[in-house]
């Protein structure tokens, strides 16, 4: 059975021929066929190791035809226009933007429609790297599973990307304490809708965040020099935002 985070990624996708970049054990692209989600899946990856389990895979499940696995460095395995939608699962944050920035550069985002995105960590490189594209942010889930918090993102691009984008990243999303403004950038960390939503489980994603931070400003509390405290204080600044964010979306 797929895991709830591929389900979600799963579920978001509405386009029907599908790349699944970094495909592991193509796990992904199995079930988007057998549930009848896409029609034609090209499952790229970068390791030997993966890339075979992927291909043993595929065999095992008798869907040769309908997944093409291909090895290859990111969206180097595509041909432009081949895909309406890509998904990049179950990687960091700067690796999934590497990633595409790699590939627009190269033109493999041609007629790609929409792009269904999971960062384990760094969600907000990705964010920003989709606004400075025009991508508009279209959907974004959060979730837990097996104690570990994941985010899901899907973006598509409406002629209107520039200016959708600009309403949803716009100063004062959420009024903070004293009727000061939330800075819209601070939304690439907490999510434009995932912040509106304010769920329990971006809540307890922010709360051990918080803990986190605690922790780190505890440790530079102790050492000392210019460095030190200017960390700390940067520190300081991010876990009273935070704070101001959970006490007023409470
Ligand atoms: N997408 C699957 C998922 O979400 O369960 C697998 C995630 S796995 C942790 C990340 C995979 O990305 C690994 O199999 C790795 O080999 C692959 N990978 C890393 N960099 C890559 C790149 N530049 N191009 C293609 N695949 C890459």
């Amino acid at each position: 059975e797929l895991s709830k985070r591929l389900s979600v990624v799963a579920e978001l996708l509405r386009e029907q021929r599908v790349a699944d970049i970094g495909s592991d054990h193509a796990l992904l692209p199995v079930y988007l066929i057998r549930e009848k989600l896409a029609t034609a899946v090209v499952a790229g990856e970068y390791n030997p190791g993966p890339l075979a389990a992927a291909r043993r895979q595929v065999k095992a499940a008798g869907l040769s035809g309908r997944v093409d696995v291909r090895g290859g460095d990111g969206l180097e395995v595509l041909v432009p226009g081949e895909v309406e939608a890509i998904c990049l699962a179950g990687m960091g944050g700067g690796l999934i933007r590497d990633i595409l920035e790699k590939g627009r550069r190269e033109g493999k985002l041609e007629g790609v429609r929409e792009l269904v995105l999971q960062p384990n960590i760094g969600a907000e490189l990705v964010r920003a790297w989709l606004v400075r594209h025009d991508w508009y942010l279209d959907a974004e889930r959060i979730l837990e599973e097996d104690g570990k918090i994941y985010e899901v993102l899907r973006a598509s691009r409406p002629a209107e990307s520039r200016s959708l984008n600009a309403r949803l990243y716009a100063d004062g999303a959420l009024v903070l304490g004293g009727g000061r403004a939330l800075p819209g950038r601070q939304l690439y960390r907490l999510g434009p809708w995932l912040l509106r939503e304010a769920g329990a489980v971006w809540r307890r994603h922010w709360e051990s965040e918080q803990a986190k931070l605690e922790r780190v400003a505890a440790g530079l509390g102790k050492a000392s020099g210019p460095e030190a405290k200017d960390k700390a204080r940067e520190v300081q600044v991010q876990i009273e935002t935070i704070k101001e964010v959970l006490a007023c979306t409470s």
